[in-house]
Order: structure tokens, then sequence, then C-alpha cells
């Protein structure tokens, strides 16, 4: 049985007393030990978050993090600076990086092992543009870019990854892949994983990403490939909690 898990992505929001009142709140409402909960913050908020959901069952995640361990890139935040900090979790290749900031499926292969060597969990993601599905190369898309993710991993490292397909057309549009679609991408994913890792890819935790909220979260985590999903804007809310409490 593979565990459970609702990752928050809060992207570039809340300002730190924002973010440290409404973690108040969260903390107050989830202790679940069912699933696995984490939200994923923009970096000035890591420290102080990291000390409020202390003793609590959330985990901490960053959205981002450099390829390598230290060195002249300024601006840039290492994945072992993450992991000191007491961070657990790193999203990794989010389409809006990808989109905006020159993300490429090297760089997030380059990222993925690196967040691997220093203990973190990556979160990555993957996903195809509404053109490329409405050509029907979701598929190839989407196998492609796992490809590259998964390059120089062994069977040890896969069980530690998470993956999060986030088709790019249903993040932040309100628009959803219904569960049926989000399914077959899924178990499309499970398959590769599973003609090049073998049994492994079962152990292997992927996550649905777009437009998840409360009142949909329930129907698509309860599909056989989908263990979880990463959330953008309903991880803002207070109900949030009910996404997480999705039984
Ligand atoms: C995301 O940011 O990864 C995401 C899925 O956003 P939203 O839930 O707002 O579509």
């Amino acid at each position: 049985m593979r565990r459970k898990i609702v990752a928050g992505n809060w992207k570039m929001n809340l300002l730190p007393s924002e973010a440290k009142a409404f973690t108040g709140e969260l903390k107050e409402k989830i202790n679940t030990d069912k699933i696995d909960v984490v939200i994923c913050v923009p970096d000035v908020h890591l420290y102080p978050i990291l000390d409020l959901v202390k003793g609590t069952k959330i985990k901490v995640g960053a959205q981002n993090m450099h390829y390598a361990d230290k060195g002249a890139y300024t601006g840039e935040v290492s994945g072992k600076m993450l992991a000191e900090m007491g961070v657990s979790y790193v999203i990794i290749g989010h389409s809006e990086r990808r989109e905006y900031f020159n993300e490429t499926d090297t760089t997030v292969n380059l990222k993925t092992l690196r967040a691997l060597k220093n203990g973190l969990t990556p979160i990555v993601c993957i996903g195809e543009t509404l053109k490329q599905r409405e050509s029907e190369r979701t598929f190839f898309v989407i196998s492609k870019q796992l490809s590259f993710a998964v390059d120089g991993m062994t069977a040890d490292d896969i069980k530690k990854i998470v993956i999060a397909y986030e088709p790019v057309w249903a993040i932040g549009t309100g628009k959803t892949a219904t569960k049926e679609q989000a399914e077959e991408v899924c178990a499309a994913i499970r398959k590769q994983l599973n003609e090049r890792f073998g049994d492994v890819s079962e152990e292997v935790r992927i996550l649905y990403g777009g437009s998840v909220t409360d009142t949909n979260a329930k129907d698509l985590f309860s599909m056989q490939n989908i263990d979880g999903g990463l959330v953008g804007g309903a991880s803002l809310k207070a109900s949030f909690e009910q996404v997480v409490c999705f039984e």
C-alpha cells in the first residue's frame, strides 16, 4: 500500500505575517496520521514555518532548488541548504518554472539527483500543454519528460521520489482533468517506471495536480494509480483541510 500525500504549493503568495497566521490556523486543524501532508512555501518563509509546525504532522517543502550544493549562483538556494534547515520535500520542474525560468528536462534531472543525494524527497512535475493534448501527444510528452527526469537513478532512488502529473492546461485554470484522464496518464507513468525499474514502480507515489479542490479531491485520489495531489490555489484556503481529509 502506498501512503497518500497531499502537498500544497503556495507559489509566490502570502506575506511573512500572513504565512505565519495561516500556518497557525492549519496546524490547529490538520493532524492526520493517515497521509503525508506537506506545505511547499516560498524560501523566505521556511525558517518561521518550520518552527511553527514543529511537533505537528505537517511537513515543509521548498518550491525549487539549485542542482549544485554551493557556488557562484547568485540568488539561488541549494538542496544542501534546504536539507540542513529541516526541509523534507522539494518541488522540481513545476510547469511555471519550465515556462518562466528556463527549467529544462536536463536541469530537472540534475536537481532531482541532487535532491536525493541531500536526503530530500523530490516532487517531480511533468505534464502536457493543451496544444500537446489536443494534438494527441500527451503520452509522448509525458514519457519523454519522465525518461529524462529519472535518468541515472537506481531502483532504490526511484522509490524515494514522488512524481506529480500536472497537465499544464489544468493548473490554476479551474479546469480539472477528469479522474479517468488523470488515471490514464498516472497508470502510463507507472507502467514506464515498471519497464525501466521493475516491481519497485509499485512503491512510487504518483500525484495528480491541476485545480484540485475540496470538492474533487476525493474522486481523483480514489483512483488506483493516483496517490494524492499537488495542490496550488486550494492550498491557500482554509478548505485545504478538506482536501487533506478527503476520505
Ligand atoms: C500547482 O501549482 O501545482 C497547481 C496544481 O495549481 P492549482 O491547484 O491552482 O491548479
